[in-house]
């Protein structure tokens, strides 16, 4: 069975594309088949935090009824995760209409385990049809007062779709005492949190590499909680990877000890 799932939140920028690329990658490096769909048709840039070339046929055209949506899938090479792109012009962008998108969504079903949906953000036009083509939601906010407010109503906009919320995934959390804690964001969303991505510079240089952030940098702080997020949405146990600077002193301090390492 195909579960679509939608990354969606109130606010722009608070990190859906980024936690839709992770999440695939994850899934992927999990042994899950996984599409992408960029569904965030007026700033789509999913191709470009995975350095995909430029598309000829995109969702645009699919939903302007001159492609089918299976035209449009690549492979993106080095997780193997496929993407269903958008197209970059302004002429596309403002020719944008959603009403077909759930049946190209569906179109899709039985294609792999999981689609993973790179939403509008909540109340953007489209956004509704875009979150009513999914199944499950997940909903992106950063720790700060404006966007859990819009989180929330990114959260109602799903549930009027009849969405299953499955959480709440709380970005670029740095641990300042001026970020509100996670007992108030789940108070004020009236749902859980999955997990909490602390900020970190390597989402920075991923992106401008071009790699999820789960490849650029595996072992970084917040793709340890990226990849928490992926097993919890597989339904697999995460056993965290030894810090590379621990593992390294504990080598040490065995080779103090005389004892031999086991790896
Ligand atoms: P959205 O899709 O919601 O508009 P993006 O995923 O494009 O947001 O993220 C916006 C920007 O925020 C990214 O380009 C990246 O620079 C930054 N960012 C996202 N998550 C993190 C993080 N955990 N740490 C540092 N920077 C981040
Ligand atoms: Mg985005």
């Amino acid at each position: 069975m195909t579960r679509i799932i939608g990354v969606t939140s109130g606010k722009g920028g608070v990190g859906k594309t980024t936690t839709s690329v992770n999440l695939a990658t994850v899934l992927a490096s999990l042994g899950k088949s996984v599409i992408i769909v960029d569904a965030n048709l007026s700033t789509p840039n999913v191709g470009l935090h995975l350095g995909m070339p430029l598309s000829k046929v995109t969702l645009h055209d699919v939903l302007e009824g001159s492609a089918f949506i299976t035209e449009t899938i690549s492979i993106h090479p080095q997780t193997g995760v496929r993407v269903v792109p958008a197209g970059l012009s302004l002429d596309n962008i403002l020719r944008t209409n959603y009403a077909k998108l759930e049946d190209a969504i569906v179109e899709l079903l039985g294609y792999s385990d999981f689609i993973i949906v790179d939403c509008p953000a909540g109340l953007e036009s489209g956004s509704r049809r875009v979150i009513d083509a999914c199944d499950e939601a997940i909903i992106v906010t950063v720790p700060e007062l404006p966007a859990v407010t819009d989180a929330l109503k990114a959260k109602k906009v799903a549930e009027v779709s009849g969405t299953h919320v499955l959480g709440i995934v709380v970005n670029r959390v740095n641990g300042i005492s001026s970020e509100l804690s996670s007992h108030e964001i789940e108070q004020m969303i009236e749902a859980p949190i999955i997990v909490k991505i602390p900020e970190d510079i390597n989402v920075h240089r991923a992106i401008a590499t071009k790699y999820p952030v789960t490849i650029y940098a595996p072992k970084s702080r917040s793709s340890k909680e990226w990849k928490r997020l992926g097993h919890l949405i597989a339904g697999i146990e995460y056993i965290e990877e030894v810090p590379e600077e621990t593992s390294s002193l504990k080598k040490m301090i065995n080779r103090l000890l005389g004892k031999k390492s086991k790896r």
